[in-house]
């Protein structure tokens, strides 16, 4: 061939790569072209091209002239100072000029895949990229022993250098592939990625799909407790626990702490279901995130395309009105959207509204109940409840408002005032000597949420000068459920050093698990009405209650009953050893004023302070 022409052969394949290296043509298809290209540019040549991957091993772009055998043969083989002409020039950055493969040492262990191939020669030179980076090799193979021709080594010298660009090019766009769709934490798809996956799974008519969201459950108290860096690993560890439950490909990360999963052809709620209780199960192990044992625990809803709605946007709201759901009634668990959950949402939103301007204009104010001796009537106690003054003036309790009480915000606001003005109501007692020993406070799950309960009540009480063992703080077996085991405990530990008492409120109502009172250091265990309310028809009641009360007072626990409702349950629970206990039998709850008048008419001689347990189940 003619020099000139040739040059002239050689810009127009350089331009033609670069094209279609600009184009955004595949890699494999660009470097498959450039070969057919050098081949038919320089005859008796079989051209090859290799890249090396983050492993040093080989993995073959293109050789359109070999059997496909040959490239999966050399596929995933490592480079190496004597592997093969490719394999060796990748390793020493180096040209490697073999003119029989069947006796050169570099091949040893590898001439049996070019021999019986007709393949004698092979020169391979190192592809560099811009960075010194040795990103692959360019080889050129003979049917006879021979080196290389002139016109050949300039096609190479061209060539090594528009496969490098090919390579960056490719990384490059790999890199912010990965940037625009992949979360860098968690290596899971990311947000964009899962609109573009829902939106593709929506486009088809009539397509079913299962779409489940996740957040894991208290991450702002691992943040705030143990530190962002705990919380990252928990974000990781959730993250790769949840791809592994998965199909491949299914899950996402969604937003901080919000993962979501998407299940192609899935069109059954008991799929569904079955896949969530993968997912928990998955999560249910501890996993040590820089120095601190956690057990991540995640929250799921979830919805079916098709019958909880047809369109993403839809599909994604019912979604999260069913993780908002199952959050407040199911933290830890799985809860499927149902139509009831849309109407009680924005039932809610007026609710949480109308607390919410209640609190701002100050007109939350307690109410409260007597606890009295049952024998003699002596009140021991009160328990505060809260109540709101509406702007038509009427006061609604709280079960008016139970669903404001979930919102962690209006809870943690709620506990707050009530804190400051029970304070306030026990200070005033005291200075007029009104005979009550002490006030029980209920806290909700946002108060431990945010970890800082111990000094909220120490302040407020220390506010009003009121020594903190006039406080029983009174939780429930779901606010337990709720939250962090560890920091709830580790909370009642502090409070119980300042002398503060603890009672299990509505105890049978939530989980009614007996290891609640061995794991959680508390003082009185408050029965819930239900139990008093069928006290007398029910005999399986009776025997509850009764193994409650022993129970208890061998675990040197106090027992309340509440919602005494007339003298024969008195009766009966004095029959079966219970001491105290509350209800309308003995008095509706009443604002602060009239507590005094009360006591006054009920007391006789009343110890001002009320005996202690001797001993507890701390
Ligand atoms: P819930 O139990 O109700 O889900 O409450 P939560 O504390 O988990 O808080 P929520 O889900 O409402 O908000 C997520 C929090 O996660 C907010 C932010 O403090 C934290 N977060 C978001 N992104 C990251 C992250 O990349 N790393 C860490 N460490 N924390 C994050
Ligand atoms: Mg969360």
């Amino acid at each position: 061939m003619h020099r000139q022409d040739s040059i002239e052969r050689l810009q127009a394949l350089q331009n033609a790569i670069l094209e279609s290296i600009a184009r955004g043509e595949t890699l494999a298809a660009v470097m498959t072209s450039l070969c057919e290209r050098v081949e038919a540019l320089a005859p008796g040549v079989v051209c090859s091209v290799v890249a090396v991957d983050g492993d040093f091993r080989l993995r073959p772009l293109a050789a359109p002239s070999l059997p496909r055998a040959y490239g999966e043969a050399i596929d995933g083989i490592p480079i190496g100072p004597r592997v093969g002409s490719c394999g060796t020039a990748i390793y020493c950055k180096e040209p490697v000029e073999v003119t029989d493969i069947a006796s050169d040492p570099y091949w040893e262990g590898y001439r049996e895949l070019a021999l019986p191939l007709g393949l004698r020669a092979c020169w391979s030179s190192p592809i560099a990229a811009g960075d010194g980076r040795v990103v692959g090799s360019f080889a050129f193979y003979y049917r006879e022993m021979r080196g290389a021709t002139p016109l050949e080594r300039r096609i190479v010298e061209t060539c090594v250098h528009l496969c490098a660009i090919a390579i960056e090019h490719e990384e490059v766009t790999a890199r912010s592939h990965r940037l625009a769709y992949f979360d860098t934490l968690t290596g899971l798809p990311n947000r964009a990625r899962f609109n573009e996956a829902i939106a593709q799974a929506t486009s088809r008519p009539a397509s079913r799909f299962g779409l489940m969201l996740i957040d894991i459950d208290h991450l702002k108290a691992v943040n705030d407790t143990m530190g962002h860096a705990v919380g990252d690993r928990l974000i990781e560890t959730v993250g790769s626990r949840l791809a592994a439950a998965v199909p491949d490909g299914a899950a996402f990360r969604i937003g901080g702490d919000e993962f979501a999963v998407l299940l192609p052809g899935c069109d059954r709620a008991m799929r569904l279901r079955a896949m969530a209780g993968s997912i928990l199960a998955a999560m249910n192990a501890p996993v040590d995130c820089e120095g601190t044992t956690l057990v991540p625990s995640v929250t799921i809803g979830a919805v079916l395309a098709g019958q909880d709605g047809a369109d993403s946007v839809t599909l994604r709201q019912n979604a999260d009105f069913a993780l908002y759901h199952a959050k407040e009634t199911r933290r830890g668990g799985y809860v499927r959207f149902k139509g009831g959950l849309r109407t009680s949402m924005t039932r809610r939103i007026q609710t949480i509204r109308t607390v919410d301007d209640a609190l701002g204009a100050g007109r939350l104010v307690p109410y409260y109940q007597p606890i009295l001796r049952l024998d003699s009537r002596e009140v021991v106690g009160v328990e505060a409840l809260a109540r709101l003054r509406l702007d038509d003036g009427r006061v609604v309790a709280a079960g008016e408002f139970q669903d404001a009480l979930l919102d962690p915000k209006l809870g943690y606001r709620i506990s707050s005032q009530m804190l400051a003005a029970v304070a306030a109501d026990m200070a005033q007692w005291l200075r007029e000597g009104t005979p009550i020993p002490y006030v029980g406070l209920n806290v909700s799950s946002a108060d431990f949420h945010k970890g800082d309960l111990a000094p909220r009540i120490v302040r407020a009480f220390e506010r009003a000068q009121v020594p903190l063992e006039h406080l029983v703080v009174e939780i429930t077996e779901q606010v337990i459920m709720g939250g962090r085991r560890d920091g709830i405990a580790r909370t009642m530990a502090a409070l119980r050093e300042r002398g503060i008492l603890f009672a299990l409120d509505d105890f049978g109502t939530g989980f009614a698990s007996l290891t609640h009172l061995l794991d959680f250091p508390v003082d009185t265990i408050k029965i819930d009405r239900s139990f008093i309310a069928g006290l007398e028809d029910c005999a399986k009641n009776g025997a509850i209650v009764e193994a409650l009360i022993g129970i208890a007072s061998r675990l040197g626990m106090r027992i309340v009953a509440e919602g005494i409702e007339n003298e024969s349950q008195a009766r009966r629970l004095m029959a079966m050893g219970c001491r105290l206990g509350q209800g309308y039998h003995y008095s509706r709850p009443m604002p602060a004023e009239t507590v005094a008048a009360f006591v006054g008419s009920f007391a006789r001689s009343v110890p001002l302070a009320m005996p202690r347990p001797a001993a507890t189940a701390a």
